[in-house]
């Protein structure tokens, strides 16, 4: 059922989720269990204790390990539990890379947690070749990557940074959220490993708090493994279904969001109230040309500024009626936040603190129609 040559969405629907053996049951089970009989001492069928693997996990991570192309795939308990894996298989004496606008939790992540633990980074804008090489170090051992970003939709040449780090033995992450396996293939571009919130687009229903690695190297795979069973991070059978009931729907979904943040950028592109709009769809955006030849589409995340500044964007989100006023991403309803003093709080003052005037939506699944004049409604007010 899994074999490679299977398209996207058979491979969502079927890979690591044969019916169950015991009883045919064609959706996995919950195996709601800690642990498991073993015939003698050291025989066991595959599974002893569910921190270590469970088969509800196991059907998961084949799942996605699938879709995203890679040998060996690993789930966590949070996007930042798979981060913190990631960057704990670096030695502590290293030097990363990382994007000068990268997800407010990664920066805190590397700069709070492992920074005083010695791990030394340089935020750089990386679709600036030249601004990666003057931060190389002797010692740069990881480049994270995410395309797009967060809030700002920049979109970055997954292939053309992931050769530079390896010519110089560097390793290169992609935080894959925000476009999915289905938009874009990290690994496939060149990248060593893939990161996910599955909180976002692959559960994609605001239900589950989850996270996930890919890769294809062996060694990098039994590091891993051993991190997610060491430390302890994993999600529970019930999250573990969750996700994969999204992931089945994830092709369809991630089609509709992208024609809706369509419909969203129209609107936005001729409102008088709006000042710029980042969407990397439109001709107009400097990653343009990337962005097509690396995605398959152009994602349901759409940020923009307010002519009128911070007020004008502090009272728009607050009068959309079916956008949300929320942090998060990725799912079936609309949400609208301000990145400043939300989700992007934690990097105020810092070299990476965003433009108060921007706000940030993430285009849901309702009409189209609805959700356009939904917008122009609140921003005729402001
Ligand atoms: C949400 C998010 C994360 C963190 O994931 P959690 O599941 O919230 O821990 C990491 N990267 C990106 C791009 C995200 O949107």
């Amino acid at each position: 059922m899994t074999e490679p040559h299977f398209g996207f969405e058979t491979r969502a629907i079927h890979a690591g989720q044969a019916p169950d053996e015991t009883t045919g049951a064609v959706v996995t089970p919950i195996y709601q269990t800690s642990t498991y009989a073993q015939d003698e001492v050291g025989v066991h069928r595959g599974y002893e204790y569910s921190r270590t693997a469970n088969p509800t996990r196991t059907a998961l991570e084949r799942c996605l390990a699938s879709l995203e192309g890679a040998a060996s795939g690993f789930a966590f308990s949070s996007g930042m539990a798979a981060e913190d894996a990631v960057l704990r298989v670096l030695p502590a004496d290293s030097h990363v890379i990382i994007p000068n606008d990268a997800y407010g939790g990664t920066f805190r992540l590397i700069d709070k947690v492992f920074g005083p633990n010695g791990l030394q980074y340089s935020a750089v804008d990386l679709s600036d070749r030249e601004q990666i090489e003057r931060a190389w170090r002797p010692n740069t051992r990881l480049v994270w990557l995410e395309s797009p970003t967060n809030p700002l939709l920049g979109i970055v040449d997954i292939g053309a940074v992931a050769r530079l780090a390896r010519e110089r033995g560097a390793r290169c992450v992609v935080d894959n959220t925000f476009a999915t396996p289905y938009l874009q293939q990290p690994l496939a571009l060149g990248a060593d490993i893939v990161v996910h919130s599955t909180t976002k687009y692959l559960g994609g229903h605001s239900d589950v708090v989850g996270g996930f690695v890919a890769v294809n190297d062996v060694n990098l795979a039994t590091h891993i493994a051993y991190l997610q069973n060491a430390v302890g991070a994993v999600p529970g059978p019930f999250d573990c279904f969750l996700v994969l009931r999204g992931v089945k729907t994830v092709a369809v979904r991630m089609e509709r969001h992208c024609a809706n943040a369509r419909a969203v950028v129209e609107l936005l592109e001729r409102h008088p109230s709006v000042a710029s709009v980042r969407y990397p769809g439109l001709p107009t955006h400097p990653g343009h040309e990337v962005a097509a030849r690396q995605m398959r589409d152009f994602g349901g995340m759409v940020a923009f500024t307010l002519a009128a500044g911070e007020d004008a964007a502090l009272k728009l989100v607050s009068r959309t009626r079916l956008f949300t006023l929320a942090e998060s991403l990725g799912a079936v309803e609309s949400l609208i936040e301000h990145p400043a003093q939300m989700t992007h709080a934690s990097v105020a003052g810092s070299e990476l603190s965003v433009d108060p005037a921007l706000v940030r939506v993430s285009v849901g699944l309702e009409t189209a129609g609805d959700l356009v004049d939904d917008l122009r409604q609140a921003l005729d007010s402001v």
